[in-house]
């Protein structure tokens, strides 16, 4: 069926990369034997998804929207995706992103452009815009996507549907194709807040093969799933009052506020909060994640992975290689990186930018020894036009301007809808909390929905 709903959409939406329609009907067919000899179902038993094309999936092609790696076949399984598999979903494929993850649209994909479900005309917000568009589209249940600084986030609010950032370490990385390592973090897009904590259910825990992964239990986000917010305690809840400043569209604003507004009727205690270095979250951010991308695409070499130019000199065919390879954005964000890490500027703009860091982590500290939760909108406007801002780089880069400072700090988030613009478009509220607390985003979400 839904295999049947994507064939009918994707000539319009473009939200798959790859589709896995062989390997996803032979799932299936698995899931019908376990039946049928009576044996138990896992968690996620049937549940067709999409992956985004930054994850490594053994024998499926794994572009991350580069023609760098046009021809990649990984050699084996992500952590993440592993667990899916275990866990019985089914994979209907590989969803378009921007190129290695840059972006706040889908536009940097070397590859196609995805639409927003809602109108085609605009863009489905990025960087995981085909994992966002293909869940709102009905062409999969829900899907994984990966976010640096806002990329399920983001697209989440554009294209209506809930999008979770789970708290740095929470999630394996092992096989996420690397953006700015100290960033990146794996996550669920879904229709309900209750999609989304099944789906992280399913693949958060301790990995071993990521060093950076938390060993500590998973809790049994079920249980934080309640119709309001004072059954166990009036959880309070801080408005971030920077947030609301010039520059957000006055109807993504009335519509947060309403949205406040219910989360008190619901039992919640509401506080406005200061969190004075957050705007600093962006220039901080256009430092560090260039810096680590940097270093991290160093890797596509010509030798080790995909592309690799036909020459008969090293040097040249390292530098056509990554000339032909790389699209602009993530050339512009290679060079940003190489000069803010070189010797004589390290100090004044990497050093001087992870100081901002700590500092953005302690307005969140503080603001989480007087609140359970933070909220803001995700984002300070509605889908925008295909095409709008793919010249303008910096207004691209605003519109992360509210998802940005939470990946500086580690934190979990979660955009679910709060609401329509004018034209019809779906508004984004974004819930923050301490480390670890994705119950709380639960909890606070599912009460609200
Ligand atoms: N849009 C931001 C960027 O371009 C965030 C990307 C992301 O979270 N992967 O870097």
């Amino acid at each position: 069926e839904y295999l049947a709903q994507l064939e009918q959409l994707e000539p319009t939406v473009n939200s798959f990369l790859t589709v896995t329609g062989e390997l996803a009907l032979a799932q299936a067919q698995q899931v019908d034997v376990q039946l049928a000899a009576g044996e138990s179902l896992g968690l996620l038993s049937g549940i067709p998804l999409g992956l985004k094309d930054n994850l490594c999936t053994h024998g499926i092609r794994t572009t991350c929207a580069s023609k760098v790696l046009g021809n990649f076949v990984p050699p084996y399984e992500s952590t993440v995706t592993q667990r899916l598999a275990q866990a019985g979903a089914i994979c209907l494929g590989k969803t378009n992103l921007d190129e290695f993850a840059m972006g706040s649209s889908t536009e940097n994909s070397a590859y196609q452009l995805t639409a927003n479900p809602w109108d085609p005309q605009r863009v489905p917000g990025g960087s995981s815009g085909g994992s966002a568009a293909a869940v709102a589209a009905g062409e999969c249940v829900a899907a994984l996507g990966s976010d640096t600084g806002g990329s399920i986030r983001q697209p989440a609010s554009f294209c209506g549907i809930v999008g979770l950032k789970p708290t740095y370490g929470r999630v394996s990385r092992y096989g996420l194709v690397a953006y700015a390592s100290s960033l990146d973090q794996i996550g669920p897009l879904a229709y309900t807040v209750e999609d989304a904590a099944i789906l992280l259910q399913a693949v958060a825990g301790h990995d071993s093969r990521d060093a950076t992964s938390i060993p500590q239990p998973v809790p049994d986000y079920g249980q934080a799933l309640r119709p309001r917010l004072n059954q166990r305690s009036k959880r309070r809840i801080g408005v971030i009052q920077e947030t609301f400043g010039s520059g957000l569209d006055p109807v993504v604003q009335a519509a947060v506020e309403k949205a406040i507004q219910q989360l008190q009727e619901l039992g919640a205690e509401i506080q406005v909060i200061s969190c004075p270095r957050f705007r600093y979250g962006l220039p901080a951010y256009y430092i560090i994640a260039p810096s680590e991308a940097s270093s991290n695409l160093a890797r596509y070499d010509g030798v080790k992975y995909g592309l690799r130019t036909d020459d008969t000199s090293l040097m040249s065919m390292y530098t056509r290689t990554r000339a032909q390879g790389f699209g602009a954005e993530v050339k512009r964000r290679i060079m940003i990186g190489t000069y803010a890490l070189s010797a004589g500027y390290y100090d004044a703009y990497y050093l001087k930018a992870q100081k901002v860091r700590t500092l953005i982590k302690q307005d969140f500290e503080n603001a989480f020894n007087q609140v359970d939760v933070l909220v803001c909108p995700t984002s300070p406007t509605t889908a925008f036009q295909a095409g709008e801002k793919t010249d303008d780089p910096l207004g691209m880069y605003l519109s992360d301007l509210m998802t940005i400072p939470v990946n500086l700090a580690g934190l979990p988030a979660m955009s679910l809808p709060c609401g329509f613009d004018e034209q019809g478009l779906p508004i984004g509220l974004q819930l923050i909390s301490n480390v670890l607390r994705e119950d709380l985003l639960f909890e606070v979400g599912y009460a609200y929905e």
